[in-house]
């Protein structure tokens, strides 16, 4: 194992490392082996109170902050995105061995990280109203401001992107934040405030605290200063915290939640290169990915010879330590490990056939090995409910109708792809099927310039792009009385 010197474990509150008021701590473990890695400050109501008002203080209309030129905010940006890139390799090192990713994906989640952040530097000072000649001697204009105290709840899964996702937009808008990461990932979320503070981000514009979803996360969707919350995880604690916004002040939400996307194969396709893609979307992250590609659609006549190379593609697979070159490193924790095996468990007695792993790998460590069920059926758990692990489940379809309604039935509606070569399939595949993204012959390309976020239980509102910062925004509108002659 590598050793990773790790640096900030305490709260972080006003450009300050601070204990958490109850002096707790809990621990944060290493995927790979079990251990625990460090003890962090474990945050809870008291400390979430002490940093919305730091976020409060900060957010005032005379602050350094609010006051500052747009283009500065940029220019802080740009200085983060430096050091995110001066450090990558520090901050992959500390991904993986905080989350078990492997180490050359974590590297390369950190660089697209600050790509992300370039983004939405040069938007800061492109945040534009327009004016618009109403009724009569009315004239228009409008005004977008940032919403306010923002606080952002993170999930494991891609704990770099994630937090960057969250606090680029919010602070080029000119926003203030409180940022919970998930509890089995708080180190590089903690790193990047050190990182907020070299850049010169004032105190109190970024606070971060790590702790529980019940405690810590539940304290910021209750409380009554926070304007806005953005979370990614899982869609049953969306609803709890759409229950609480609307319950304390109707603070603003979007929502990252979970998936069950399809991807459908057509008879015209390339089967090694379909298997490829259709492997590559369920496992990517150790099948740890909202968007994954977890139920393979297959028409019938490709059917066979794709389970055959799905399985032989499966099995090569490399799944081990995640320092070294492999494709696949553990699962989150053990919970998460626990209910990916009781999914496979239920995939073999509801009847599926595993053509490929459908065990744990090795002793020690929370590793599965990529597993692929063949010949699954649409009302069997595997094909109905989100994993988030390496299961991949193969379905066979007939025709192209058929193929959409099931494709569509489902809560969720993150993600879709299709391969294919006729593009009259393709056009019509995304215009019936009902996903927030959508790919043709490829998968799971999403870009800083382009908007991410799910139909139906899947979320709302958008992350990325142009949509990505308007989440931030509110919009006011200016009416001037204009009378037809001058007053004077
Ligand atoms: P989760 O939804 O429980 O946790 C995500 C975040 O929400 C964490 O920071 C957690 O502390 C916080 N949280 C939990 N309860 C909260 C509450 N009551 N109030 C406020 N915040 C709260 O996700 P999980 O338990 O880590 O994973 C469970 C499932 O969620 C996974 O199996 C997967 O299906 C899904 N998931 C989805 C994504 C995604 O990218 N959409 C990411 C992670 C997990």
């Amino acid at each position: 194992m590598v050793k990773v010197d790790i640096k900030y474990t305490k709260l972080f509150i006003n450009n300050e490392w601070v204990d958490a008021v109850s002096k707790k701590t809990f621990p944060t473990i290493n995927p790979q082996d079990e251990t625990v890695i460090t003890q962090v400050a474990e945050g809870d109501k008291a400390d979430i109170d002490i940093a919305v008002a730091a976020a409060k203080k900060a957010f005032h209309r005379y602050s350094e902050w609010r006051t500052m030129d747009a283009s500065q905010r940029g220019r802080l940006l740009l200085k983060l995105a430096d050091l995110i890139e001066r450090d990558y390799k520090y901050l992959a090192d500390l991904e993986t061995l905080d989350n078990g990713k492997p180490v050359k994906q974590a590297e390369g989640e950190v660089q697209w990280s600050a790509g992300i952040i370039r983004y939405y530097a040069g938007k800061a000072d492109k945040i534009l109203g327009s004016t618009i000649p109403a009724d009569g001697e009315i004239l228009t204009m409008t005004l977008k401001e940032p919403v306010g105290i923002c606080g952002s709840i993170l999930p494991w899964n891609y704990p770099v992107p994630m937090i960057v996702w969250k606090i680029a937009p919010a602070l080029a808008a000119g926003c203030t934040l409180v940022v919970k990461p998930a509890e089995q990932t708080p180190l590089t979320a903690l790193y990047i405030g050190a990182l907020l503070k070299e850049a010169g981000f004032p105190a109190g514009v970024v606070n971060i605290i790590p702790g529980y979803g019940p405690t810590a996360g539940a304290a910021l969707t209750h409380h009554p200063d926070v304007d806005k919350i953005a979370f990614t995880g899982s869609t049953e604690v969306g609803r709890i915290i759409m229950n609480a916004a609307a319950a304390v002040n109707l603070k603003r939400v979007t929502l990252e939640l979970g998936g069950k996307s399809a991807l459908v194969v057509f008879n015209d396709a390339d089967v090694d290169k379909a298997a490829q893609i259709a492997h590559g979307a369920a496992f990517a992250n150790a099948g740890q990915c909202c968007v994954a590609a977890t139920r393979t659609y297959v028409q019938s006549g490709i059917y066979d010879k794709f389970v055959a190379k799905a399985a032989e593609i499966a099995k090569k697979r490399s799944v081990g330590n995640s320092y070294e070159d492999v494709q696949q490193g553990p699962q989150i924790d053990l919970d998460m490990f626990t209910k990916v095996m009781n999914y496979i468990k239920a995939g073999k007695s509801e009847g599926a056939k595993c053509v490929a792993g459908g065990d744990r790998q090795g002793k020690v460590g929370y590793f599965v090995q990529p597993t692929v069920f063949a010949d699954v059926k649409d009302d069997m758990k595997i094909a109905r409910e989100e994993i988030f692990g390496p299961v991949q489940s193969i379905l066979k379809f007939e025709t192209f109708e058929e193929v959409v309604d099931r494709a569509n039935d489902s809560n969720y509606g993150l993600g879709a792809g299709v391969i294919t070569n006729d593009i009259t399939t393709a056009l019509s595949f995304i215009k019936h099927v009902r996903a927030g993204s959508m790919w043709v012959n490829t998968y799971e390309h999403v870009t800083a310039q382009t908007p991410f976020g799910g139909f139906k239980e899947s979320g709302l509102g958008r992350e990325l792009g142009e949509e990505g910062i308007t989440q931030y925004l509110e919009h006011k509108t200016v009416s001037f009385n204009l009378p037809k002659k001058p007053l004077v």
